[in-house]
């Protein structure tokens, strides 16, 4: 369970002060399917990348599985991130000079299993994610839709129980955005907790929860 209590991220630019998450509450439990959509600045990634762990707050708490971590080490906090967080970004973040089946095996290697374990997970994955054919190209020879789900592959392999995704079809056409979606379902039917960030209305509208934020704040958030 997520739990995020008054929490608040205030950004400094010169003399500026930019209020990019303002006492936000929010409690999201395991299996929740919930979208956040608002318009450009909202705070929808800030607020993605605190609960992903990839940022703090600088006020208020954040509660994880009832464990305080908000003021965890850096170590530690990637530590719970590998356990418990997949993250899948816009632009896919995939490491160039690394094969489809290098990078979804990267965070297998990163968290110690052994060559044998890592290898029977990489292929599961590459046939769960269509990817086989593709499983030794690099990023620059497949096409979108083929990047996010290596970057969805390597999201899960260590089987989060929350997937984190910052418009995960930003890039896409709609057609192959609305596949990548169908996925990223699958895997909530699976059980994972699916949070998605979308600029698409028809995507966010799939969800079974609804965020919408503006200027800092969550502005309504329905079932
Ligand atoms: P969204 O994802 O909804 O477009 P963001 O969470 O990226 O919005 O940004 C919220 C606000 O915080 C914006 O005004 C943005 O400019 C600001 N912001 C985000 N990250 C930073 C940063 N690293 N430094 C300064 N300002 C930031
Ligand atoms: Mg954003």
């Amino acid at each position: 369970m997520i739990q995020l209590i008054d929490v608040c991220r205030v950004f400094h630019m010169g003399d500026q002060a930019i209020h990019a998450l303002n006492q936000i509450q929010l409690t999201i439990t395991e299996g929740e399917y919930v979208s956040i959509m608002g318009p450009s600045g909202s705070g929808k990634s800030t607020l993605l990348n605190v609960i992903g762990l990839l940022d703090r707050p600088n006020s208020g708490r954040y509660l994880l599985d009832n464990i305080d971590v908000t003021d965890l080490s850096e170590s530690d906090q990637a530590r719970v991130r590998q356990n418990k967080i997949g993250f899948v970004f816009q632009s896919f973040h995939l490491i160039p000079r690394l094969t489809a089946a290098e990078n979804i095996e990267l965070p297998l290697i990163l968290s110690g299993i052994d060559p044998n374990e890592r290898k029977k997970r990489v292929e599961a994955a590459l046939l769960a994610f269509n990817l086989i054919e593709r499983a030794q190209h690099r990023p620059a020879e497949l096409s979108g839709g083929q990047r996010q789900r290596v970057a969805i592959a390597r999201a899960t392999i260590l089987r989060p129980t929350a997937l984190l995704a910052d418009e995960p079809t930003g890039n896409l056409d709609h057609r192959i955005g609305s596949e990548v979606i169908t996925l990223l379902e699958n895997l909530h039917h699976a059980g994972t907790t699916l949070i998605i960030v979308t600029h698409d209305r028809e995507l966010g509208l799939r969800a079974h929860r609804r965020i919408a934020m503006r200027d800092g704040s969550i502005i309504a958030d329905e079932r």
